[in-house]
């Protein structure tokens, strides 16, 4: 094993020291709360009974959750996204980066790919693949992370498209463990701060346990407050810095379909596992569903375009036969209408294309993508 393994190695160690003590604070939680607070402090065995059930139901969904986030394993990129063995030797032999660009662009075609950078195509040198839609690379998991929020030091690991909503509903729990905590035993402190009671050194774990359960509710549930808010509008925390560019340009909102989809997008559909450590987010982690805008700018690896019109509740009822559009067309669509992300491009779309102007839902490629055109 080299010195470099090596060091790499006795630095993984080091990477756990958040996640141990966050597990050693609980530990010492769990003992304070329930040894010193109920069974010791606590006089009335029915409010005895009481705390404890509440407490157990916060610290086994608190574990739960903490535990999926940080040992579900983070999502890699599919083979799929290699470029196989002809492009590569295409690509690393191209002379200009021009002619690398296109072989990308030619390659990543049959792949689900709407997002890119400014220059093109994302590809990781690194990991040598296209990069899909939201993922990115991670330099200290060293690998790219399909859906990638960020690195969090605190579960050591990535949160990202495999483990988005364990985060959450970890953050969500602990907020409600602490506050639990700290109300819970607001009383027992304001008595042993008057010393209204016997000291001791039950005294000082009540106290103690107050302080920490408050300073991490406050922290938490403030970090807690702003993934929901990334949640509602279906972004990461990587895109809320630096938004997802499309063809039209960036657009921190691309992947916006509302906020109960974007919610039902991580949850699921289910409303009742929504609340459990359970996975349930939908998808494959490598195609997302984009706003309209985007859709006929994006890859597609046909050449057509295909127009799906649904029935709906608006129109007369008749439900219309898919269309296919020629390249023509699709060209059409891609250049005569697409240039900013309101609503009127919809009407800009329905005019150049009169026999699928009651759409409401446009697939490009079913295989991939299918596209809300509103937002709720
Ligand atoms: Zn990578
Ligand atoms: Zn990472």
């Amino acid at each position: 094993m080299g010195a470099k393994q090596c060091l790499s190695k006795s630095l993984n160690v080091f990477k756990w020291i958040p996640v141990l003590f966050i597990v050693a604070v609980a530990v010492w939680s769990y003992y304070a709360y329930v040894i010193q607070l109920c069974l010791l402090s606590v006089g009335s065995p029915a409010q005895k009974m009481l705390y404890l059930v509440f407490y157990h139901l916060f610290f086994i969904m608190f574990s739960w959750s903490y535990w999926q986030t940080v040992f579900t394993p983070v999502a890699r990129v599919p083979h799929e996204f290699r470029p196989p063995t002809d492009v590569a030797f295409a690509f690393e032999h191209a002379e200009t980066q021009q002619q690398q660009r296109e072989i990308l662009e030619e390659f990543s075609r049959n792949l689900p790919v709407v997002t890119r950078s400014l220059m093109g195509v994302r590809f990781c040198e690194k990991c040598y693949h296209i990069k899909p839609d939201r993922a990115h690379h991670c330099s200290v998991c060293e690998c790219c992370v399909l859906k990638m929020d960020h690195h969090c030091p605190w579960v050591n690991t990535c949160v990202g498209w495999s483990n988005y909503k364990f985060f959450i509903l970890f953050l969500g729990y602990a907020a409600l463990y602490c506050i639990y905590v700290s109300l819970t035993s607001l009383p027992f402190f304001i008595a042993f701060w008057k010393n209204q009671v016997e000291a001791g050194p039950g005294k000082f774990h009540v106290l103690f346990l107050f302080f920490v359960a408050t300073m991490f509710f406050i922290s938490v549930s403030s970090l807690f407050s702003y993934h929901i808010y990334l949640l509602l509008l279906n972004r990461s925390t990587l895109e809320s810095f630096r938004p997802p560019v499309f063809r039209l340009g960036p657009d921190k909102d691309g992947f916006h379909l509302g906020k109960f989809n974007n919610v039902a997008e991580i949850f699921g559909d289910d409303i009742k596992l929504w609340f459990f450590p359970i996975f349930t987010s939908k998808g494959d982690g490598t195609k997302f569903k984009v706003r309209s805008p985007h859709l006929c700018l994006g890859y597609d690896s046909t050449g057509t375009t295909t127009v799906t019109v649904p029935s709906t509740s608006k129109g007369d009822g008749v439900s219309y036969p898919q269309k296919t559009l020629g390249e023509e067309e699709s060209n059409l669509l891609r250049f005569g209408r697409c240039g900013s992300s309101d609503e009127s491009e919809l009407n800009g779309l329905t005019h150049l294309t009169p026999s699928v102007n009651t759409s409401k839902t446009v697939e490009r490629n079913s295989e991939y993508t299918s596209v809300l055109i509103e937002p709720v």
